[in-house]
């Protein structure tokens, strides 16, 4: 049987492009190595937001009194967290593989690697079984990136996302070498838990690509807290749990790395004459490949190592592929971004500096999340801050940029504007519902 569509990989762009394809009537094959749902599901945003959510409801049961409400002998059990993420993930999955059955999509349980290309035929090899198809769609994702530096290499202190995801029993103390999403992420956890932390950062500030001064807020409050925020800091060798780094010498039970992600390629040798940019498959505005009916979706990319990217460019990929009328198109400008830390992060379109630097003229106006009724009443002791960027010239929503709980779940009103190019007089006609934290998003206008 030749299918339409071969999908290697499972995670949000795979599965996205699964469902969309078979719905659409297409015979659709999907090859998965490790279990459906990929990073995100299994060893990324899912299991993180479990864990982190236990750690927060701890922290506030401990960090209560400003609220009136004295708990005594609090306490957490890290397994019963462990459990409880476990089987969050195993239900979702479980959606997952219901949603490609109920579509008849065939899902199969495996390494698939692509044995030969030409056009209009791409054949695969899994399990001993080969497999063709008129189009492939190649989602294979990323791995975490292990630097070259002296002692990380099967040093059994050293962590990545995926061990510290897994380990039974907290450590005791822990290093984080890379203050970006996860590595923020990673410490708010261990810090809520009572875990000392210490995060080491190569450039001069944590999360380097927000907005610095919303950065400069968490890292303030981080700061505050006893989290030790080393920035500037170059990291040049390990020993076990020793770190040396700027010639001094750090030590801990445990050595989280999170210095970024780099595409995952294997299995793909056979395109040997496929086009990459700095390391990733380079795809064009629908995810096409430089070769005939090959698209790419999702980290393999390189583009936006974000799931919400992932799945948007897999329904895009799809609709080119199915000939869509019209065909539709990512708003790359216009993608949000959220770091679950305490407080949480949430940012989309353009900074003040990246206005700069493109010679955009543009207002910035700021607002402390105070400014809403609703954060004074549960968010007692903060500030935080709500910036958006507004182009001088048309005064379109170009950027909103925030730290404040729970500033993940209005972001998606501020990338309604940017998607649309809103102004701000026509953003200020929005009506948000009162009291909520959003309506900081109508303040500020
Ligand atoms: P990242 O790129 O966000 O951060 C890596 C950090 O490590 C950077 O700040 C970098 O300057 C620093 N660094 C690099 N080399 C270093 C060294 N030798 N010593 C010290 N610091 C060093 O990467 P990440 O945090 O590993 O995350 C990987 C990807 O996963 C990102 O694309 C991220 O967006 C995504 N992710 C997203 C979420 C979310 O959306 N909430 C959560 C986790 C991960």
């Amino acid at each position: 049987m030749r299918y339409f569509l071969a999908i290697i990989g499972g995670g949000p762009a795979g599965y996205t492009a699964a469902e969309k394809a078979s719905k659409a009537g297409k015979d659709v094959v999907l090859f998965e190595q490790n279990a459906l749902g990929g990073t995100c599901l299994n060893v990324g945003c899912i299991p993180t937001k479990s864990l982190l959510y236990g750690a927060k409801q701890y922290f506030n049961a401990t960090h209560a009194q400003k609220y009136g409400v004295t708990a005594e002998n609090v306490a957490f059990d890290f397994g019963a967290m462990q459990k409880r993420k476990t089987i969050v993930v195993r239900k979702l999955v479980a959606g997952i593989k219901q949603r490609l059955n109920n579509e008849h999509c065939t899902v199969v349980s495996g390494k698939a690697v692509v044995i030969s290309h030409q056009p209009s035929v791409v054949s695969l090899q899994c399990n001993g079984e080969t497999y063709e198809a008129e189009n492939l769609m190649i989602c294979t994702g990323s791995t975490n990136f292990v630097p070259p530096i002296p002692g990380i290499k099967d040093n059994p202190a050293v962590w990545d996302s995926t061990d510290a995801l897994a380990a039974a029993e907290l450590p005791k103390s822990i290093i984080i070498v890379g203050g970006g999403v996860i590595g923020m992420e990673f410490a708010t956890l261990y810090h809520e838990l009572g875990v000392p932390v210490t995060v080491i950062e190569a450039m001069p500030t944590i999360l380097p690509n927000l907005d610095p001064e919303v950065v400069q807020i968490l890292l303030e409050k981080y700061k505050k807290a006893n989290i030790n925020i080393l920035t500037s800091t170059k990291v040049e060798s390990l020993d076990g749990g020793k770190v040396t780094a700027n010639g001094e010498v750090y030590e801990a039970e445990k050595v989280l790395v999170s210095v970024g992600r780099r595409a995952n390629l294997l299995g793909l040798e056979a395109l040997d004459d496929i086009e990459l940019e700095r390391g990733a498959i380079k795809v064009d505005e629908f995810c096409k490949t430089n070769l005939p009916n090959v698209y790419a979706c999702g980290d393999v990319t390189g583009k936006i190592m974000l799931a919400h990217v992932a799945s948007r460019q897999a329904e895009v990929a799809v609709g080119r592929m199915l000939k869509e009328i019209p065909l539709q198109r990512i708003a790359y400008n216009a993608i949000p971004s959220v770091v679950y830390t305490n407080p949480e992060i949430a940012s989309v379109g353009i900074t003040e500096a990246q206005a700069e630097s493109m010679s955009i003229p543009v207002e910035v106006k700021k607002l402390p999340m105070t400014f809403s009724g609703r954060f004074m009443a549960e968010n007692e002791g903060e500030t935080g801050l709500c910036k958006m960027i507004v182009d001088a010239k048309n005064h379109s929503v170009l950027g909103v940029h925030c730290i404040g709980n729970p500033c993940s779940e209005f972001i998606s009103a501020a990338s309604f504007a940017v998607r649309n190019g809103y102004t701000v007089p026509e953003f200020r006609q929005v009506v948000f519902p009162h009291p909520t934290v959003s309506e900081i998003l109508h303040e500020i206008l």
